[in-house]
């Protein structure tokens, strides 16, 4: 569905390192699509603040730990642009815009925002948090980005940010290009009950090292309904069957049916689930391990790929203003 032309953004907010969810979500596809198209990585430290606002620590280390991230997962920076989103003013001003003719009800209607806003609480919603994908669509089309690689938790965000550029493309003319979701996998937390993720301390972290990698595997969840060695499992819904799956480089139908006749024991299965996460983490371990030794280049990386991005954020801003007849002198 990729066209030569497509352009591609993609990110993370920053409040706090990368887990291996994030790396099917998204990250995985992104060091293979880096080399055919062009390719932006925004650090989402303004988005960050919508949960952070009275964290400002948070940000502060997690910008420059993300990007590590990054960098060892395979994220080439001669390839990809990465770039510090408070660092662009141009996001703020498009989103303004935006927002002038995005309705409130749309917002609160979407999905996603339905969802996080509950899982805090359901409290009164602030407004940056509430208005969250308009920023989001700013960050897509200063790019004219076409192809957004996320999680199925963004497919609402991206449906809105399409009926946003559609509408300013209808109001004043047509610069934006329409962004479509490249819908990655969804990974299960080592708890079995809900996705990997930060807050729900049910994750398997890039920078672990093989110890942790070992020690969290062997307390995951499994399949709850087997309790003897030699009970059958049901690999299809065990998440442990689920990492195989993902990290395996071989044909897993071995462990599909020795799990199901019960000839594998959980913690027999657990150990090659281990080793298979450990066989993607190590060459992260040796790439994190050498840029960390330079975090100067780290932050010159950053300093380069957001004046490269600003570049072309101006580039988009100029049409935008023209379009809308606000460019005056
Ligand atoms: P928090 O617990 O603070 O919500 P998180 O670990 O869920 O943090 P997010 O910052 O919410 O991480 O996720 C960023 C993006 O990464 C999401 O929009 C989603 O697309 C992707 N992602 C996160 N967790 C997973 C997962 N377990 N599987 C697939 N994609 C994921
Ligand atoms: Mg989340």
């Amino acid at each position: 569905m990729q066209s030569v032309t497509d352009i591609i953004l993609t990110g993370d907010r920053t409040t706090g390192k990368l887990h291996l969810g994030h790396y099917i979500g998204s990250l995985r596809s992104r060091t293979e699509l880096q080399h055919e198209y062009r390719t932006f990585i925004i650090l989402a430290d303004v988005q960050a603040l919508t949960t952070h606002f009275d964290h400002p620590d948070v940000l502060a280390t997690s910008v420059r730990q993300v990007a590590l991230d990054y960098l060892a997962a395979g994220i080439d920076p001669n390839q990809a642009t990465l770039f510090i989103q408070s660092m662009i003013p141009e996001i703020a001003e498009l989103a303004q815009y935006f927002s002038m003719f995005v309705t409130v009800n749309s917002l609160r209607h979407n999905p996603t925002v339905k969802n996080e806003a509950q899982q805090r609480g359901g409290q009164d919603m602030y407004y940056g948090f509430l208005g969250y994908p308009v920023s989001q669509a700013a960050d897509i089309a200063i790019c004219k980005a076409t192809l957004v690689p996320a999680g199925d938790d963004q497919i609402p965000h991206i449906e809105q940010a399409r009926k946003i550029v559609r509408r300013f493309n209808e109001l004043y003319r047509p610069v934006l290009p329409e962004p479509r979701i490249l819908q990655g996998g969804r990974l299960t937390g080592l708890d079995g009950n809900s996705k990997m993720s930060k807050s729900l301390d049910n994750a398997l972290y890039l920078d672990s090292s093989a110890e942790e990698v070992s020690t969290k595997l062997v307390r995951a969840k499994t399949d709850p309904a087997r309790i003897r060695k030699h009970d059958p499992g049901h690999p299809d819904i065990c998440p442990v069957y689920e990492y195989h799956r993902y990290f395996r480089q071989d044909d897993m139908s071995d462990i599909h049916e020795q799990c199901s006749k019960g000839a594998i024991g959980c913690t027999d299965c657990k150990r090659l689930a281990a080793h298979a996460v450990n066989m993607l983490l190590e060459p992260m371990r040796e790439r994190r391990h050498a840029f960390a030794a330079r975090m100067g280049d780290v932050d010159e990386i950053l300093i380069e790929g957001t004046r490269k991005a600003r570049t072309t954020a101006r580039e988009t801003m100029s049409e935008v203003r023209d379009a809308m007849g606000i460019g005056y002198f």
